[in-house]
C-alpha cells in the first residue's frame, strides 16, 4: 500500500499525474522505500513518465549546480576590488564625457552669443544709420 502526498491510498499502479507529483521527492530521496519502489517501477514501465523525469531531473540539477549564494569569500574581496575600479572608472568617463559635452555645448552657445550680439549690433548700425542719414547736425554737403 502506499500513501502519496494526496492522501488517496493507491494499491497497485500508480497514475502518471500521482509519479509526476513525487518526482521532487523523488529526486530529493524524500519518500520511504516502498512509494520510490512504485515510482521506480513506473518509471521502468511508462516512457512518457520516465522522459518527463528524464527532463525533471536534468533541469533540477542544473538549477541547483548554479550557486545561489555569493562567491567564494576568498574570491569575493577580489572581485569587488575589481568591480569598484570599474565603476570608478565608469563614473570618471562619463564625468568627462559630460563635462567635453558641457564645453561643447558652452563654446556653441557662445558663438550662438557672438552672433547674435554681431547681429543686434549691424541691425543697431543699420537703424541708427537711418536716423544718421537724417541727422540734423550733419555737414550738408
Ligand atoms: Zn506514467
Amino acid at each position: 500500500m502506499f500513501e502519496g502526498k494526496t492522501g488517496v491510498r493507491v494499491s497497485e499502479m500508480l497514475s502518471c499525474q500521482q509519479v509526476r507529483d513525487e518526482f521532487t521527492d523523488y529526486f530529493d530521496e524524500l519518500i520511504g522505500p516502498e512509494e520510490r519502489a512504485y515510482i521506480t517501477n513506473h518509471l521502468s514501465q511508462c516512457a512518457e513518465c520516465a522522459a518527463e523525469y528524464g527532463a525533471f531531473a536534468r533541469t533540477l540539477e542544473v538549477i541547483r549546480a548554479v550557486p545561489a549564494e555569493e562567491p567564494a569569500l576568498d574570491l569575493w574581496p577580489e572581485f569587488a576590488r575589481q568591480m569598484d575600479e570599474i565603476t570608478s572608472q565608469e563614473r570618471a568617463s562619463v564625468l568627462l564625457r559630460v563635462r567635453r559635452r558641457w564645453d561643447e555645448a558652452l563654446a556653441r552657445v557662445s558663438e550662438g552669443a557672438i552672433l547674435y550680439t554681431a547681429g543686434l549690433a549691424d541691425r543697431t548700425a543699420q537703424r541708427l544709420a537711418k536716423y544718421l542719414i537724417h541727422d540734423p547736425f550733419r555737414a550738408k554737403e
